[in-house]
């Protein structure tokens, strides 16, 4: 497989709970590197269009309000199979789903409040890492 850049946010219940470096914690001992990461604290604009593909759902203005509701921190994480392995750390999106181990099964508050997101092809990495980030801004 080959080396691979997946985009990631460790979401506002994250941040305010102070998880950050626990939550690096997994990615770096599991073989992501972290080559570009930058706190932020979203606009509604931003939010809304980073999440654009979930617009007609019922939870998105409640999306919109969570991510907006304190910082975030974006990252590229960097690895053999890092998009999909990603996935893996995280865990399912709902934490009552989320394997044992899982960033969401450890950390996630609920549904909404999971604590992290990361790409799911390889093509929402190149266009979620190009919406947050200058080229010059990675470092691997
Ligand atoms: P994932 O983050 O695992 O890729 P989705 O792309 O389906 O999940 O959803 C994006 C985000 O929207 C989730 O991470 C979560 O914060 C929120 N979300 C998803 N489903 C629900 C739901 N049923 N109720 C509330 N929030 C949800
Ligand atoms: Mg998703």
């Amino acid at each position: 497989m080959a080396i691979e850049r997946t985009f990631s946010i460790l979401k506002p219940d994250a941040t305010r709970r102070n998880l950050t470096g626990a939550i690096n914690a997994k990615f770096e001992s599991q073989g992501l590197r972290i080559v570009a990461q930058k706190r932020i604290h979203m606009t509604t604009a931003q939010a809304e269009a980073f999440y654009g593909a979930h617009s007609a759902r019922g939870f998105f203005r409640d999306l919109v309000t969570f991510m907006t509701s304190g910082p975030v921190v974006v990252q590229v994480l960097e690895g053999e199979g890092a998009i999909l392995k990603n996935r893996e750390i995280m865990g399912a999106t709902n934490p009552a789903n989320a394997d044992a181990g899982t960033i969401r099964k450890e950390f996630a508050e609920s549904i909404e409040a999971n604590s992290v997101h990361g790409s799911d092809s390889p093509e929402a990495a190149a266009a979620e890492i190009a919406y947050f980030f200058a080229g010059t801004e990675l470092v691997g």
